[in-house]
């Protein structure tokens, strides 16, 4: 399975939309108190797209969303790039931004919850932070909204981006 191209910069009010986006395996630049000027240097060095709010901004680079609702800012996102959010789910850190590795269930057991290790067969780890992901409740919550997002599912609670891992 190949990475997905393009990467993102999100800028310090769509931590959200940036952890949606890392959920479905794009690459997602993302830290608090990043000023305009860090901003338009990261884009331009690292071939980002940048992801904003605000009017003033401007770069070759840039996709300027309209909404605060993060469903409607991740199918803008979707739409501009003509992205499938369900192709490279579940493949990034959603905290450090980097990409899972496969691990054996032997080498982290001793970490998970006892449910999850009776359950659960498959697991990835984030080289970056350590925390071992599976397919639990979380990964549901993802899909239902990436549905709703893209207005594929019908309308209905609001779910928060969590994660089933322990680190
Ligand atoms: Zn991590």
């Amino acid at each position: 399975m190949s990475e997905p191209g393009i990467r993102f910069l999100a800028d310090d009010h769509l931590k959200r939309l940036a952890r949606w986006l890392r959920s479905a395996g794009f690459d997602t630049y993302w830290r608090l108190d990043i000023e305009n000027r860090e901003l338009y240097r990261i884009s331009w060095v690292e071939k980002r797209t940048i992801l904003t709010l605000d009017r003033k901004l401007w770069a070759p680079r840039l996709l300027r969303l309209s909404s605060h609702d993060v469903k409607v800012q991740f199918r803008e996102v979707m739409e501009a790039f003509s992205l499938d959010p369900f192709e490279h789910a579940f493949t990034r850190c959603v905290v450090c931004n980097v990409l899972l590795e496969a691990t054996e269930k032997e080498t982290v057991a001793d970490r998970l919850p006892e449910r999850v290790r009776e359950r659960c067969e498959h697991f990835r780890r984030c080289p970056s932070c350590g925390r071992i992901f599976w397919r639990g409740t979380h990964t549901e919550r993802t899909l239902r909204f990436f549905e709703e997002a893209l207005g594929l599912g019908k309308p209905g609670a609001r779910p928060g981006p969590g994660e089933d891992a322990v680190r």
